[in-house]
Parts: structure tokens; sequence; C-alpha cells
């Protein structure tokens, strides 16, 4: 006789829409790349795509705006590392011009694709935790009975 092994399912949960929703572990979802309600099925749907609605908890996640912000995050965040870079590289060891700006340009661009999703999930998370741009209007919204 075989045992039958039967795959996990995966069943929707549904999320409280007037729980509290703090920045902190919001912020730290986002930037994990996960959905800040529930925190388990990814964000994004590619690379830098938001998923219309949460595959785990069906949160909607079409409210998000990051719009700009990720982009400016990760310019701030590379282009300070970029100056005591450049300052340490040619202290230590005088590289050629093509050399240096050859090698910076490889790191800041691996570094620039690490940063963006992990801001615009941070973003995301942060609009979703103060229920901006229709985060939360299901909460507000009157019930029909
Ligand atoms: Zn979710």
């Amino acid at each position: 006789m075989s045992e039958t092994v039967h795959a996990p399912i995966s069943i929707p949960v549904p999320v409280d829409p007037n729980a509290d929703r703090p920045v902190g572990p919001a912020l730290l979802k986002g930037w994990r790349r996960k959905c800040p309600a529930c925190g388990e099925a990814s964000l994004f749907d590619g690379y830098l795509a938001v998923h219309h609605e949460c595959p785990n908890c069906s949160e909607a996640l079409h409210h998000q705006r990051a719009d700009d912000g990720p982009a400016w995050a990760t310019l701030v965040v590379t282009g300070h590392l970029l100056a005591p870079l450049m300052l340490l590289m040619w202290d230590l060891w005088q590289p050629s011009p093509i050399v240096m700006a050859s090698t910076l340009s490889v790191f800041l661009v691996a570094v620039s694709l690490f940063l963006l999703p992990r801001f615009k999930g941070a973003f995301i998370g942060l609009q979703w935790s103060r229920r901006m741009h229709g985060f939360g209007a299901e909460a507000d919204a009157p019930t029909h009975q």
C-alpha cells in the first residue's frame, strides 16, 4: 500500500483591513520585497512590476505610487558611495582613468540593481502602512448589509 502525499495547498489568508499598520515591519517587509500586509508572498511580478494584488493574502497592491522615489533614494546612496570610493581607489592604487571608470561603473550598476527593488518595496511598505494613495480605502468604505 502506498501512502498518498498531498501537496500543500496555498489558501489566501485575509488580513483585517482595520488592523494597525506599524511602519517598521512594513518597511522591512517591503525591503525584503515581500507583501507589506502578510510578508509571505513576493511583492513584485518580475524585477520592478508590482503584483495587482497579493497572491497570498489578496491585499490590493495596485494603489502603490512609488514613482521616482526609489530611483532618487538609489541615486542618493550610490552617489554617496561613489565619492569616497573614488578617493580611496585613487589614494591606494592611482589606476588609469579608464580602469577606474570601468570598475566603478560595474560596481555602481550592481549596487543600483540591488538597491532599486528594495527601495521600491520599502516605499510601497511605507505607503501601505500610512494608508496612502488608496491603501486602506477598503477599511474606510461603508459596508453594505
Ligand atoms: Zn500579502
